[in-house]
């Protein structure tokens, strides 16, 4: 008989199990969430964070939102991405990145009330932990998970408390497995994972030191180290990765994968951080250093009954791009209200296979993009000359060779240029991060094509009210505050939500006689003149897509369910049929 019961348990305190126990806590759901160790994260490993992010952060409360911006540094600070020899040594080249070129900026800025940012891991975990245990989740630390039983009413997990050493049981109606890419719950649901682990070997190298003098006039995130004769291997090169500007820094080192793992001491360290910041006499102070593996595999299903797995668990990568925390928080958003229309009663559980129907498309495409970022360095090594053998001095001659005049000069200037450019697709692509389209039962078609992009849809992103889109943000105007409120914040926070125009109100009608046929809440709302929301600048007039008699339906993660455009003969039959598909009624 298990000790204690809870709706659902959540193994991993990480980005993905704190969003999941915060998200279930904010729509009233019992749940436990368990990490092994004794804190959450005690290293800054993710830290680009999106504005689909900080979006689900949003909905979490303007609140939360707001205290993660104190915490980061601003997109300002994060996109003179540098390239160069050494910090003090020359620079090779230079990219505008995480939309701090305006055009890309602009795009940003169009998209999303939410700002990217450089939001340290060890920041974002303890905000999304606290807001979840504020708000009702019961959190244990150093409560290892060991294994799981399922059945038909539930899940019976075998956990130890790791201070006492005493094994007990919880019992639970679901189980998600946010423990990381080493998952236990992911092996022991046998998850179908594709790709490999393991494929390449890099450390992480933590200290404090100022280096003002050598960044803080081209301020950035990254700064890339070529050198000849340097180790590479895992990420393929040196980075000098700022934490706080521009006093505290994280070094990303590759090393041999099929050679046991260095060991890294202070000489070790203090050794990388000179040759990369280009300092002889350079003084750190070493914080820690730990080893991890480069991986490309994800799952292609994440449910097995009653049990989830979601982010690392399901996608396993490289950090470029800056998508795993990212993912795995957007992961927790599509799950969340999902189990919680379950467990109130308001959806019937094939709601929940959609899930693994949704998120395990978005596994396998960041996952590929990650690592296939990473082969995208190739062209910059090649255009200085930097892949034909270990001959230091040879390396060094075809690097000095772009400042040649004449034609070979030339040529290598402009390759060098263009192979740069093209690394937009790791620190640039704006529609990797917000151009997720989903297809499922949980979405209702209105019978029209997908729309195509007109873009590159990896680097732009294109808003549409396409059902399984996210619902695209614009500004309106609030009467009752008399501030401009974004469309997303009209939705979301575990609702339905309807939006129509004038002349669609009898969508408002059809909600309320829905919602208490169903027991679901609906909220709705008129954008138009003399309305709640006025739409001044005709914004969401040229991206919703419908008349101002038709609706859309958004679902509780801001995507669209649904949408019609003019008004139904019979709406409340219209929309009963439609949330009854979806809530698999
Ligand atoms: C150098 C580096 C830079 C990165 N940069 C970025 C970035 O800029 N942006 C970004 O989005 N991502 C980035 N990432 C990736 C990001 O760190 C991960 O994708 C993210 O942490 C995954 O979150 P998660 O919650 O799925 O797993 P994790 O963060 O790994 O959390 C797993 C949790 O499960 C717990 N756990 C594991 N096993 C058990 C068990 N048996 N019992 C109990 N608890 C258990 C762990 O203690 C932990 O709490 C980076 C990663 C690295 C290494």
């Amino acid at each position: 008989m298990a000790e204690i019961s809870t709706d659902v348990l959540i193994i991993g305190t990480g980005p993905a199990g704190s969003a999941t126990a915060a998200l279930l806590a904010t729509y009233g759901i019992e749940n436990m969430v368990v990490n092994r160790y004794r804190w959450l994260a005690n290293t800054p490993r993710a830290h680009i964070t999106n504005q689909r992010t900080m979006e689900v952060l949003r909905d979490l409360g303007h609140d939360v939102e707001a205290e993660a911006y104190m915490h980061a540094t601003e997109q300002d600070l994060m996109g003179e991405n540098v390239f160069c020899e050494s910090l003090a040594g020359e620079e090779i080249g230079r990219m505008k990145s995480w939309g701090k070129h305006p055009l890309s900026r602009a795009e940003h800025m169009l998209s999303s009330p939410s700002l990217m940012n450089d939001l340290p891991q060890t920041f974002m975990e303890p905000l999304l932990y606290s807001t979840a245990c504020k708000r009702g989740t019961q959190g244990r630390m150093s409560t290892e998970y060991l294994s799981h039983l399922q059945d038909a009413d539930g899940v019976t997990t075998t956990l130890r408390d790791r201070l006492s050493g005493r094994e007990f049981q919880v019992r639970s109606k679901y189980l998600v497995g946010a423990d990381g890419g080493n998952s236990l719950v992911a092996e022991h649901i046998d998850a179908p994972i594709e790709g490999k682990m393991g494929v390449g070997g890099s450390m992480n190298i933590l200290f404090k030191a100022d280096l003002s003098k050598y960044v803080a006039h081209r301020p950035s995130v990254l700064y890339w180290v070529m050198q000849p004769g340097a180790d590479v291997g895992g990420i393929g090169m040196g980075l000098v990765r700022m934490i706080r500007p521009w006093n505290e820094w994280l070094i990303v080192w590759g090393y041999d994968i099929n050679e046991p793992a260095p060991v890294v001491d202070e000489e070790f360290a203090t050794n990388v951080a000179r040759q990369l910041v280009g300092d002889p006499e350079l003084e750190i102070e070493l914080t820690s250093a730990n080893i991890w593996t480069v991986n490309d595999a994800y799952a292609t299903h994440m449910q097995k009954g009653r049990v989830f797995i979601m982010g690392d668990a399901a996608h396993r990568h490289p950090p470029s791009n800056g998508l795993g925390s990212n993912t795995s928080i957007q992961d927790s958003f599509n799950l969340a209200w999902k189990l919680a229309a379950v467990l109130k009663g308001q959806a019937g559980t094939q709601l929940l296979d959609t899930y693994s129907v949704e998120r395990a498309p978005v596994a396998k495409q960041i996952v590929t993009r990650a690592n296939k970022s990473i082969g995208e360095f190739g062209p910059i090594f090649e255009a200085l000359g930097m892949t034909g053998g270990d001959d230091v001095e040879k390396i060094k001659a075809s690097m000095d060779a772009r400042t040649d005049p004449g034609d070979a000069g030339e040529k290598q200037r402009e390759a060098l240029r263009q192979a740069i450019a093209f690394k937009k697709y790791e620190f640039d692509a704006h529609g990797v991060e917000m151009n997720q389209r989903y297809r499922s039962d949980a979405i209702v078609t209105d019978g029209q094509m997908e729309p195509a992009f007109d873009l590159d849809a990896e680097l732009h992103y294109q808003p549409t009210t396409w059902p399984g889109a996210r619902l695209p943000h614009v500004w309106v105007f609030d009467h009752d505050s008399g501030a401009q409120v974004s469309t997303l914040d009209l939705c979301g926070q575990g609702r339905f939500t309807i939006l129509s125009g004038i002349g669609g109100e009898p969508w408002g009608d059809a909600a309320r006689e829905v919602e208490s046929e169903l027991g679901i809440e609906i909220k709705t709302h008129v954008i138009g003149p003399r309305q709640n929301y006025v739409d001044h600048v005709g914004d969401w007039a040229r991206v919703s897509e419908i008349s101002d008699t038709g609706c859309i339906l958004v679902r509780p993660d801001q995507h669209v369910a649904w949408r019609i455009e003019e008004l139904a003969a019979d709406p409340k039959g219209e929309l009963a049929r439609v949330l009854k598909s979806i809530l698999a009624r």
